[in-house]
């Protein structure tokens, strides 16, 4: 094998871009290098555009609860956050937004959420199979966090179609790292094969420069995404929580962010990539920026406004501006003025391959 300190050039980025591929050695140094950011990012969008042309998909964010059983080192809703002033959302409020959105041309829903026990299958199958009755022709995406495979086989029955659940780290040393001994890395596996299994499509992803991760971590983490082949993958920056176990530890920063979004965007050239609130938390431009870096997915808090503030996973979370659904002609202008056009679709996978 050859040495993981191995140079990469020019031409590599260009294979990276034809054969959606490197070998070790070389996706390691590009991970780490700073030099090819703007040849990758031209790459980036020249493929996204193959695929997408310059199509922007708006989800409808709604989170539904922050209420949560577990203790993620990072995240501001864990449990143990003695400070975070809980909510959940009812079935009305939930199908309220829905309304909302619809009507400002919404076509997916997102329903996200801490791991909140209150959210039985019943009580949810139930939510989930109203909004399909009520909306047909719309995507329903959930992401609640580790569920058993019943509970998701009855989820996607009611009518789900889609389903977020971030792997987090693909090194079990570092899972172990950024989670409490009661989460473990084989069950995150187990659930995202369960989901797949089950039909839905899938979304995983990871933070950038969570505490502890390497670039040999990240590295992992595309070889890991490579094998599971989904259909959507989140990246963010991490950005600490004053009131987690992480408050001091630094952010992730949105040069490398941006350079995992390019990078993902050569390798999975078919996926629906979400420019995160997150990275429009750490810079001014992040959410244009990560559509230059090959995103096509924007997804705007369609919450009700009394509870934005309460879902706190980072400080300073982004809730209104461009960030908020209900500011939709300022997000679709900005998105304008970056080189792209929002649309109103579903905007399902582009699984075929154009090359
Ligand atoms: N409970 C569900 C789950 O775990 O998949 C969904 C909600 S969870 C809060 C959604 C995502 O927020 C996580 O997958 C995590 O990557 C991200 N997140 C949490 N805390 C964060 C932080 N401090 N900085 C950046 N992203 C964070």
């Amino acid at each position: 094998m050859r040495s993981l300190s191995a140079k990469i050039n020019e031409q590599d980025v260009q294979q990276l871009a034809i054969e959606a591929n490197l070998p070790d050695d070389k996706l390691l140094a590009l991970v780490k290098s700073a030099n090819y950011d703007t040849l990758l990012f031209s790459l980036a969008d020249k493929i996204r555009r193959q695929y997408y042309s310059d199509k922007v998909y708006l989800r409808g964010l709604i989170e539904i609860t922050n209420y949560c059983k577990n203790n993620c080192y990072y995240c501001g809703i864990r449990a143990a956050n003695r400070n975070c002033i809980r909510y959940r959302l009812t079935k009305e409020e939930i199908l309220a937004c829905c309304k909302e959105g619809y009507s400002l041309g919404f076509r997916t829903f997102v329903m996200q959420g801490g791991e909140d026990p209150y959210f039985t299958d019943e009580i949810i199958c139930d939510i989930v199979a109203s909004i399909r009755e009520r909306y047909p022709d719309c995507a329903i995406t959930l992401s609640l966090g580790e569920r058993s495979y019943e509970s998701y086989k009855a989820l996607y029955q009611a009518g789900a179609n889609r389903y977020l659940l971030r792997h987090e780290s693909a090194a079990e040393q570092h899972y172990n790292q950024l989670h409490p001994k009661e989460l473990s890395y084989q069950k995150r596996i187990e659930c995202l094969n369960a989901l797949k299994e089950i039909g839905f499509q899938v979304g995983s992803g990871f933070m950038v420069g969570s505490p502890y991760q390497t670039a040999e971590n990240l590295l992992a983490d595309l070889r890991f995404l490579q094998k599971l082949s989904p259909d959507m993958i989140g990246i963010g920056p991490f950005v600490h929580h004053k009131d987690t176990p992480f408050a001091n530890c630094p952010n992730g920063t949105a040069e490398l962010t941006l350079r995992m979004i390019a990078i993902l965007r050569l390798l999975f050239p078919y996926a629906l990539l979400p420019s995160t609130t997150a990275l429009g938390t750490i810079h001014p431009n992040g959410r244009e920026l990560g559509l230059k870096a090959g995103a096509n997915v924007v997804m705007p808090n369609l919450s009700p406004i009394a509870v934005r503030q309460k879902y706190e996973l980072y400080d300073n979370k982004l809730y209104s501006g461009a960030e908020s659904a209900q500011a939709i002609k300022e997000l679709k202008e900005k998105i304008a003025a970056s080189g792209y056009r929002a649309v109103s679709e579903r905007g399902d996978v582009a699984r075929k391959i154009l090359r």
